[in-house]
Parts: C-alpha cells; sequence; structure tokens
C-alpha cells in the first residue's frame, strides 16, 4: 500500500467535500417536507410527430419549490429521493397527480394527447407497482393508451423478475413502455426483444452535437435505424436547434421533444397547443 492512498480517506473530510455531504443531508431533510408541504407540481412538455409536425403527446415532469432551498432540480432531488426510499410516496403522488391531470384533459371527448411518465428503478421494482397504477387508472377513468411509462435501462441492468412482471402487466393493458436516456445505460440490449418496449428516446447528450460532432451523428443515426427495423418509435430529446431538427427529419427520426419546440409547460397551457404543428 502506498503513502498516497493511505491518505486518500483523508481527502474525503477536506471542506468542499464536507460541504457537498451537508447539502445532500439538507435537500434529504427538506424533501421529508415537500410531500406534506404542497411542494411538488408537474410540468409537461410537448413531444411533436417528426412526420405530421403535430404535437401528439407530452411527458411530465416533476418539479420541486422548496420553501428554504428554492427550486431544486430532479436531477438533483431524485437520486436522493432513491436512496431514502422517499421516492415510493413520491412516485405515487406523481401518478396520482398524472392520472388526476389526465382525467381533466380527458373531459374533452376528443382528447387524444398521450402522457409520458417518468417511473425510476426503485418504483419499478415494487412488485405492486403494475397494480396499483392499474387501480389508479382504473379509478380515474382514463384511457389506457393515454399514459405511457419511462423507464431507464438502470431498471434493467439486474435481471429483476418484479420489472418484467411490472412492464407486462402495463403492456397487457395498452400501456406503452419507453426506454429513456437510450444509449447511455450499461445494459445488454437484448431486453428489447425480451420486453414490451414500444419506444427509444435518444439520449440529448447523442442530439447535443448534431448534425456537426460525428459521434453523435453517427450514434443517433444508428439508433433510429435499429429502432425503426426493431419496430419501434424513436423520440429525440433535447431538440435545441433546427439544423438538430433538420438531420433529425432528414433521417425520419419519428418524434421530437426540447426547448426549440417548447419548454416543459404549466398543464393550463398544453390544451391550447392541440393542433398546432411545428414546421419542419
Ligand atoms: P428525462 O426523463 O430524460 O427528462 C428530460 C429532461 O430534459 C427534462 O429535465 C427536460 O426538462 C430536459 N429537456 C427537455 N428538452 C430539453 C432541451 O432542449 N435542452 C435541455 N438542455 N434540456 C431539455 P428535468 O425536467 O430537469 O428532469 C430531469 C430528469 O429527472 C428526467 O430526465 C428524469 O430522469 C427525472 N425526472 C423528472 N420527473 C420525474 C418524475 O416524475 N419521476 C421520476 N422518477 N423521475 C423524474
Ligand atoms: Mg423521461
Ligand atoms: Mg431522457
Ligand atoms: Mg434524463
Amino acid at each position: 500500500v502506498s503513502p498516497e492512498s493511505l491518505a486518500e480517506p483523508v481527502h474525503y473530510f477536506d471542506l468542499a467535500h464536507s460541504d457537498a455531504f451537508a447539502e445532500i443531508l439538507k435537500i434529504e431533510s427538506c424533501l421529508k417536507g415537500a410531500l406534506a408541504g404542497d411542494e411538488l407540481y408537474m410540468l409537461y412538455q410537448p413531444i411533436f410527430s417528426l412526420s405530421t409536425g403535430r404535437m401528439t403527446g407530452v411527458e411530465a415532469l416533476l418539479r420541486w419549490r422548496c420553501p428554504e432551498l428554492g427550486q431544486v432540480s430532479p436531477d438533483r432531488f431524485i437520486p436522493l429521493a432513491e436512496q431514502s426510499g422517499l421516492i415510493v410516496p413520491i412516485g405515487r403522488w406523481v401518478r396520482e397527480e398524472v392520472c388526476r391531470q389526465l382525467q381533466v384533459w380527458c373531459s374533452d371527448p376528443d382528447w387524444d394527447i398521450t402522457v409520458a411518465m417518468n417511473v425510476s428503478p426503485v418504483e419499478l421494482a415494487q412488485p405492486t407497482f403494475a397494480e396499483e397504477l392499474l387501480d389508479q387508472l382504473t379509478s380515474s377513468q382514463v384511457p389506457e393508451q393515454l399514459l405511457r411509462v419511462e423507464i431507464t435501462e438502470h431498471s434493467l441492468v439486474r435481471d429483476n423478475e418484479a420489472v418484467e412482471q411490472n412492464l407486462v402487466q402495463l403492456k397487457a393493458r395498452d400501456i406503452e413502455i419507453n426506454i429513456d436516456d437510450f444509449g447511455t445505460g450499461y445494459s445488454s440490449l437484448s431486453y428489447l426483444r425480451r420486453l414490451p418496449v414500444s419506444s427509444l428516446k435518444i439520449d440529448r447528450s447523442f442530439v447535443d452535437g448534431l448534425p456537426a460532432r460525428e459521434d453523435g451523428a453517427t450514434i443517433t443515426r444508428t439508433i433510429i435505424e435499429m429502432a425503426r427495423a426493431l419496430g419501434l418509435d424513436q423520440v429525440a430529446e433535447g431538440v435545441e436547434k433546427p439544423e438538430q431538427l433538420a438531420f433529425l427529419h432528414g433521417h425520419q427520426c419519428t418524434y421530437g421533444q426540447g426547448f426549440l419546440f417548447s419548454r416543459p409547460l404549466p398543464p393550463e397551457q398544453i390544451p391550447g397547443l392541440r393542433g398546432r404543428g411545428v414546421v419542419l
């Protein structure tokens, strides 16, 4: 053992790290009160068909406005909620809120905009996840085909009987499954044949460099082609620039989502966007 590696643990206790640790503790303790304190809400980001230019769906995105810490990004608090198990009650709140919102939108008999909901690997590993969600859908009388579930490859890294069972149960009731952040996980691709997946969401990190950065372009093109060959839709995430849209449209990517089209919006603004399209 070298002296350097012996000295290593000391760095863990230096000021920068203890500050970061204190911040994590702070966020965790505030998060415990978030549900009770009415501090969570959802925004909805439109998703557009790149063949017709029409808005066909939205993605539900969780927001937390903490009285003490201000607005905290889900990239920051979801991982902490997953570690502490708080993601289970938070996820249950998200499901209820999304079902409630869909029920409101569906009071219009012509409503056909799908809502994709993010589900954490921790939630999906709960044996009763699908059953609970299906019960919620039944009691809110929302058409099942309007709800989609987004999971990441992290849910699929280990063979997990409960995860597969949940997905099969959802699919049996017409709920489509999207693979989020596709291409950033470390799982084998064999699940694409085994599990009832409907679309792949091409991670923003690949879309980011389009069309100039060759690696992003090659990976994006390859994902589109593979998904098409497997009969899956493709949703490009994080489309910010017209040249990215042109590349995706040129390669017949089926759907796009990103700030170029719209930021995540409060639910009241979604009905007004129906029938609106983007210029391709
Ligand atoms: P995600 O599911 O991949 O969601 C897409 C993220 O990209 C969202 O960040 C969205 O605001 C952002 N985004 C969309 N278009 C653009 C763009 O053009 N440029 C850039 N720079 N960003 C764009 P957000 O809302 O901060 O969410 C981050 C992540 O937190 C989500 O990534 C998802 O993994 C997680 N998350 C959000 N809501 C929930 C939830 O209700 N439950 C769970 N379990 N996770 C959630
Ligand atoms: Mg997502
Ligand atoms: Mg994503
Ligand atoms: Mg993400």
